[in-house]
């Protein structure tokens, strides 16, 4: 199945992608994981992308839809979790019908379960593997590969301000740009990643993408 995953910042969008893809053998791709993989590189692309991914804005669409493009191209299963972010974006993909997504899964938090997640979070260097500062003891590496672990740096107070009000702004027309179309699944995001992966699957299980219904 092709699945795009919305929600607001600190939803655990990225943490239930990458569950369910290694569990049903989904690629998964998260722009901003891409983003800051440019970044950190020191693209052309990460140049132009560093001052407004640090700043919680938006990277135009011009710069990321030909790089979502390229990656999804030919992938039969995919999780793509940060995009769309704007509506610009959910078209882009929706008149691509080889990378246009099946159903959009909304991972729903209240907005204080969020931030206090984004703001215990760590994430691993190496392999971008995300953890939380309750999980772990002082001075711990990464479990995956045993990479260093930081925290990001859009995760500061004023920062995710800005993401939020992105996210309300941009976004959330892109939520009901799918649910006026019946392609959203709306799944309960608190608790621990385990159950949240179990609400999703019941609701996969339970739905029929309203586009692809034959009556
Ligand atoms: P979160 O969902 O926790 O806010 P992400 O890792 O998905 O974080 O994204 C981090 C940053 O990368 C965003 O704040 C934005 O600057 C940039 N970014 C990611 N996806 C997109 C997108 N689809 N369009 C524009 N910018 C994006």
């Amino acid at each position: 199945m092709k699945l795009v995953f919305l929600g607001p910042p600190g939803a655990g969008k990225g943490t239930l992608a990458d569950l369910y893809a290694r569990k049903y053998g989904a690629k998964h791709f998260s722009t901003g994981d891409i983003l800051r993989a440019e970044i950190a590189a020191g693209t052309a692309l990460g140049e132009e992308a560093r001052a407004l991914v640090e700043a919680g804005r938006l990277v135009p669409q011009r710069l990321l839809g030909q790089v979502v493009a390229n990656r999804l191209q030919g992938v039969g299963a995919f999780i793509l979790d940060g995009y769309p972010r704007t509506l610009e974006q959910a078209e882009f993909l929706a008149h691509n019908p080889a990378i246009a997504p099946d159903a959009a899964v909304f991972v729903a938090v209240p907005e204080d379960v969020a931030v206090q997640r984004l703001l215990s979070r760590l994430v691993c260097e190496g392999c971008g593997a995300i953890t939380n500062v309750a999980d772990i003891r002082d001075g711990d590496d990464c479990r995956e590969c045993g990479g260093k672990l930081v925290t990001r740096a859009d995760d500061e107070t004023e920062t995710i301000k800005r993401r939020y009000e992105v996210y309300i702004t941009e976004t959330a027309p892109v939520v009901a740009y799918y649910r006026a179309g019946g392609d959203l699944l709306e799944i309960d995001g608190t608790g621990k990643p385990p159950a949240v992966l179990a609400r999703l699957e019941a609701a996969l299980k339970a739905f029929r993408p309203a586009a692809h219904d034959n009556g």
